[in-house]
């Protein structure tokens, strides 16, 4: 039976009560395992009215006792890895190994929120002027909200929420609204863990709920991931009510592989991070660059024997390569982009859309699809696919290949696979990209530095976690301070320069 999925506000799970609700489906299966609330104004303003009256006592905490209750989290999630990794794979479809992988990278960023007490020390300036001493500290801003795709439904939570939340803040995540149940047992764990009721508060929904956090006046900072239209109505609508936002949107990530590179690692790459995850990743590489058509036929002749080769399963089997997509809807999208590729004149050299997997004929299923021959002009080439299909597309020198990545609409990740350094810096240096991997197909930086592309896949200053989301989570404030009073100067009417 589908069991109803709520939220979880002033620290406790509470039912929804706007009368809306959402399918959430096991994509293995295909069918509707949850009902999830989808919350009203009014429930979002409830939320938000707990997070403020929780805020001034949070703020006053010490960043050390903030820490700790990051470090009880830490280990609570480690303790309850199994349940959440098969929570989360039971709603997105990704094999289990994949979902604690992405578990993991989260908690990076929680080991890194652990050190809090140190990424806020501010500055001190002893004798700016006579008896003058200058210091700066960073203040949290006060309830903030996450906004978060249905991708990594642990992950990007956990990027935002850690380091709010060690900051000082109270927090309101806003999950998707395909795989709600992980988000809001990881909200139930940051309360057991130590924060008050109200420090942490899951609200799920849609775009009622999304509105309300754009507007309310209450919130004065939201992070969010997702597609890039929804990330520019984010962006545009946040920054005209006031708030500090970054939004970060979709991709469209290239691999060069030079003529000098390793094929066969190049061709590992490629399998791994074009359709890991059934291709649902920010940072999966959708199209690869063969520089040369030598380099491209030694590429293919090694990755198309891959590709055909793709284990797709059920989450639950430990030797599959990848799992059903999210939602049939999903599914059928990228099917569609399947047949357009075919129409715009790419050549489909694996067709995987009409594979079904025995026993689960109803899951979203989808086997491995890669073309070749695909050109700048056509539509499977711009737009984000999001699926388990990789294209190639041949250019004819270093150039060119420089110029695909960087003239493209979206920005997020790029890699090249060579064994030349020169053509390695040069390439990291000019490409018009903000992650950009040598060797490394998905270049996702650790949390001590930050995530964020460039163009279309972000919008705002400032990137996800390391020391810019501290930036994004806190606002400055400089104190000049005289001791001792006694120093008199008398009444000064000019601008205060140094005596
Ligand atoms: P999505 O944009 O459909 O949804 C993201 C969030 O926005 C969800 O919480 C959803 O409920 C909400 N939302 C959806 N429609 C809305 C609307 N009309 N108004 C207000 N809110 C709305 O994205 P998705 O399908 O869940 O996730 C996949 C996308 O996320 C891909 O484009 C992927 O590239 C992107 N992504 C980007 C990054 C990154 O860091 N750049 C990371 C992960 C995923």
């Amino acid at each position: 039976m589908a069991k109803d999925i709520g939220h979880f506000i002033g620290g406790k799970s509470v039912a929804g009560t706007s009368g809306r609700t959402g399918d959430v489906f096991n994509p293995t299966t295909g069918e509707v395992s949850g009902q999830v609330a989808l919350a009203s104004k009014l429930e979002m303003e409830a939320a938000i009215e707990n997070a403020a009256a929780a805020f001034p006592g949070w703020a006053g905490t010490s960043p050390v006792a903030r820490a700790r209750v990051m470090f009880k989290f830490k280990q609570l999630v480690e303790e309850n890895m199994d349940e959440l990794a098969a929570l989360l794979s039971s709603e997105h479809g990704k094999i289990i190994a994949d979902s604690k992988g992405s578990i993991i990278r989260g908690l990076e960023v929680v080991e890194f929120a652990c050190g809090i007490p140190h990424l806020l020390k501010g500055d001190f300036s002893d004798s700016v002027s006579s008896g003058i001493d200058m210091y700066s500290m960073r203040q949290p801003l006060g309830v903030v909200a996450g906004i978060t795709p249905f991708n990594f439904p642990a992950m990007v939570p956990m990027w935002m929420f850690a380091v709010a939340v060690a900051c000082g803040n109270c927090f309101i995540l806003k999950p998707s609204e395909k795989d709600p149940s992980v988000p809001l047992r990881l909200g139930e764990l940051l309360v057991e863990a130590g924060a008050p009721p109200g420090v942490m508060n899951v609200v799920n929904g849609d775009k009622e709920a999304v509105d309300t956090l754009l507007t309310d006046p209450r919130i004065q900072a939201i992070s969010f991931v997702g597609s890039t239209p929804i990330a520019q109505y984010v962006y545009a609508t946040g920054t005209a009510n006031g708030k500090r936002v970054q939004a970060m949107g979709g991709a469209k990530n290239h691999m060069i592989v030079m003529p000098d590179a390793d094929m066969e690692q190049a061709a590992d790459a490629l399998i791994g991070s074009g359709y890991g995850s059934a291709g649902e990743r920010c940072m999966a590489v959708s199209v690869a660059v063969p520089v040369g058509d030598e380099a491209a036929d030694a590429l293919l002749e090694r990755l198309l024997p891959k590709v055909e080769a793709l284990k797709v399963g059920p989450s639950t089997d430990p030797d599959a390569d990848f799992g059903p997509l999210v939602t049939a809807q999903h599914r059928d999208k990228v099917k569609g982009y399947v047949d357009l590729g075919i129409e715009e004149g790419a050549d489909l050299l694996v067709d995987g859309r009409d594979f079904t997997m025995q026993g689960y004929e109803n899951g979203f299923f989808m086997g491995g699809c890669l073309f070749d021959n695909v050109k700048p002009e056509m539509r499977i080439y711009q737009e984000e696919i999001f699926g388990p299909v990789l294209s190639v597309v041949r250019a004819p020198d270093f150039e060119e290949a420089t110029r695909l990545p960087s003239d493209h609409a979206f920005g997020n990740g790029v890699a090249i696979f060579t064994r030349d350094g020169d053509s390695a810096r040069d390439f990291a240096n000019r490409v018009q990209v903000g992650m950009v991997g040598v060797n490394v197909p998905i270049p996702v930086p650790m949390a001590f530095h930050t995530f964020g592309g460039w163009k279309q896949s972000a919008f705002g200053d400032t990137n996800q976690h390391g020391p810019e989301g501290v930036r994004f989570y806190t606002k400055i404030k400089t104190v000049t301070s005289r001791w001792p009073t006694g120093i008199r100067s008398g009444a000064e009417f000019t601008i205060p320069t140094l005596k």
